[in-house]
């Protein structure tokens, strides 16, 4: 299979019955939170059962994630222990966000979420029994108890903020000096997209927002967020950074953004579709 000439988007089938036959299979390994990388990143693709055999590594767990053509894809758990194979060594996560196709990032990023999933939910958190994996779904069962376990994703948004031409952009205290980016934060239980939004801007920024429109959405796997984009209009309000997370915020005309938007994240394609429409003399 060539892997290099796979649209991953359109041919990735998700599924979690594995096939009784297991045939042409291949394997995204994760071991200690790590991804199993080769020498060659813009060439990776996952390990077929050859490679498998042949590297020596244990298998502590194996998860069907789904479909590649008639390429049953599974994230394969290896034992912490064991020597990177010649040829390959782990990586982390954020080496392949830049160097492999976007669509087989997310693919990896399945892999390693399943697997730390499954490492996490091993046991129940209600009254500590084992858990068995259920055969129709993704989710664990608590062979004690009953109790349901499954993967979890954190919802998170972002929003581009424009006043006029100029947006909002903050800074994290742990970046570069001159990266800024979106506004972003988690859900709080309970809430709405809509309702994290008008919270989450004015705690970090200090402002109050409008017109809220939906763009899209990514999912981050750092560890297990699905990011959702918006724009926004400001509506009041003077910035006032939340000092304990940023130590910036400032109003950038779009001629004049401190970094260009990358394009790798939600956060670049967000302040890129404003550059266009500000260019277009649309916003
Ligand atoms: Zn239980």
């Amino acid at each position: 299979m060539d892997w290099q000439n796979i649209d991953i988007k359109t041919a990735f089938r998700s599924d979690t019955v594995a096939p009784d036959t297991v045939q042409n299979a291949h394997y995204i390994v994760v071991s200690d939170g790590e991804i199993l990388g080769c020498d060659t990143h813009d060439r990776w693709q996952p390990l077929n059962d050859d490679e498998l055999h042949w590297s020596g590594l244990t298998a502590e767990s194996k998860h069907f994630l789904g479909w590649v053509g008639d390429a049953p894809i599974f994230a394969l758990e290896a034992d912490g222990d064991s020597d990177d194979p010649v040829g390959y060594q782990f990586e982390s996560l954020w080496s392949f966000l830049n160097t492999v196709d976007i669509d087989l990032f997310y693919l990896i990023g399945r892999a390693k979420q399943i697997v730390e999933w499954f490492q996490t939910h091993r046991h129940c958190g209600q009254c500590g029994g084992e858990t068995s994996s259920e055969s129709s779904d993704r989710s664990r069962k608590c062979l004690d108890c009953g109790q349901m376990f499954y993967p979890r994703l954190s919802p998170s948004i972002i929003v581009c903020i424009n006043k006029g031409e100029d947006i909002l952009l903050a800074r994290n205290h742990s970046w570069p000096v001159n990266r800024f980016s979106a506004v972003a934060g988690y859900l709080e239980a309970g809430e709405s997209a809509e309702h994290a939004l008008h919270r989450e801007v004015f705690e970090e920024v200090g402002v109050e927002i409008d017109n809220i429109r939906y763009i899209g959405s990514q999912s981050w796997p750092f560890p297990n967020s699905l990011m959702l984009g918006f724009h926004a209009e400001y509506e009041s309000g003077e910035i006032d950074i939340q000092e304990e997370e940023l130590s910036d915020a400032q109003w950038f005309h779009f001629d004049a953004l401190p970094n260009p938007p990358a394009m790798i994240s939600i956060s670049g394609w967000l302040i890129n579709d404003f550059i266009e429409r500000a260019r277009a003399g649309t916003v």
